[in-house]
């Protein structure tokens, strides 16, 4: 499996232009950035699922081959990946089931079930709902659809890092909550071809650091997952995102779960941005590591807003 290339996220921007508007990127007067030399609010907040990845979920859809796209897909998710999916198939009028482990979050499934997918309950936890769904896709020839190890997923996750640069050329730094690493991993192959110049900082709740250690070591590795940080939460690093922060990352840090929380707090009382706790955490780092981005022109990603 190849990561995408920049033309890819061009193919990407141009069909996406016909489902989503692009988002805002403001800075506000009112947001301290510390010694920062400015703040700009990447707003993914306010997509209509109320979070990037229906990026990713439109650009995979709008390319599997219609045969294929027809038979519907499948997903296993919690959260902002089974929205993503729920909303591209309904987009292309193809089915889509999400299996959720048992007693799922009530406002998570209604969501899923309010775009019309099929709501699946299976299993403890993900480890017993992952096999499930498997199973359900062979089943039906549903295609399984990974939450990052799709490469038409950073791509169309990239589309967002390319407004960013368009709105904000100046951008030292670009702050990127990590859970899977597709928009980490989006931003490096964006920034390698519109702002060499620009570092890309990757995010993640020292709760749940699965990714940020895989980057250290060099390999996959698996971590307890702890964090009430729900974009965040991942046990384990994803393998293609993985590959492009390897070669492009230039830091990868760690937050604690009560500063981002606070984070998100001050965004709703200085930037009137709801996001939750995920779409604060770049935010977060910046009142967390103020040096490290000392005189920089950072930009933070807003990635989330559903709270
Ligand atoms: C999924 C998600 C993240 C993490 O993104 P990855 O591409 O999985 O690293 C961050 N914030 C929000 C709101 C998310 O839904």
């Amino acid at each position: 499996m190849q990561p995408p290339t920049i033309t890819d996220v061009l193919e990407a921007r141009t069909l996406l232009r016909r489902h989503l508007p692009p988002t805002p990127a403001w800075s506000y007067p009112t947001l301290d950035h510390g010694p920062a030399a400015s703040l700009t609010v990447k707003h993914e907040n306010v997509q209509p699922t109320g979070a990037f990845k229906v990026r990713g979920g439109l650009t995979l859809l709008a390319g599997m081959e219609p045969g294929e796209r027809a038979r519907g897909v499948v997903g296993y998710s919690t959260g902002n990946h089974a929205q993503s999916l729920a909303y591209a198939a309904a987009q292309f009028g193809v089915p889509c089931a999400i299996v959720m482990p048992r007693d799922p979050n009530p406002g998570k499934a209604r969501a899923v079930t309010a775009l019309g997918a099929e709501l699946v309950e299976y299993g403890a936890n993900f480890d017993e709902a992952r096999p499930y769904a498997e199973k359900l896709a062979s089943e039906r020839g549903m295609r399984l659809v990974s939450a990052a190890n799709e490469p038409a997923i950073l791509a169309g996750v990239g589309t967002a890092y390319f407004e960013l640069f368009e709105d904000a050329p100046r951008t030292d730094t670009v702050i990127v909550p990590v859970g899977s690493g597709s928009g980490a991993a989006a931003a490096c192959i964006v920034a390698a071809a519109l702002a060499p110049h620009a570092e890309v900082v990757a995010v993640q709740s020292a709760e749940a650091p699965a990714a940020h250690d895989s980057w250290r070591a060099g390999e996959i590795v698996e971590r307890p997952n702890r964090t009430a940080v729900e974009g965040l939460a991942t046990g384990s690093g994803f393998a293609l995102p993985q590959l492009v922060l390897k070669q492009r990352l230039k830091d990868f840090l760690l937050l604690d779960d009560a500063v981002i929380e606070q984070a998100r707090q001050i965004l709703a009382r200085d930037a009137h941005t709801l996001a939750e706790g995920a779409g604060a955490a770049a935010l977060a780092a910046l009142h967390t590591y103020p040096d490290r981005f000392a005189g920089r022109r950072v930009a933070v990603m807003c990635t989330g807003g559903n709270v």
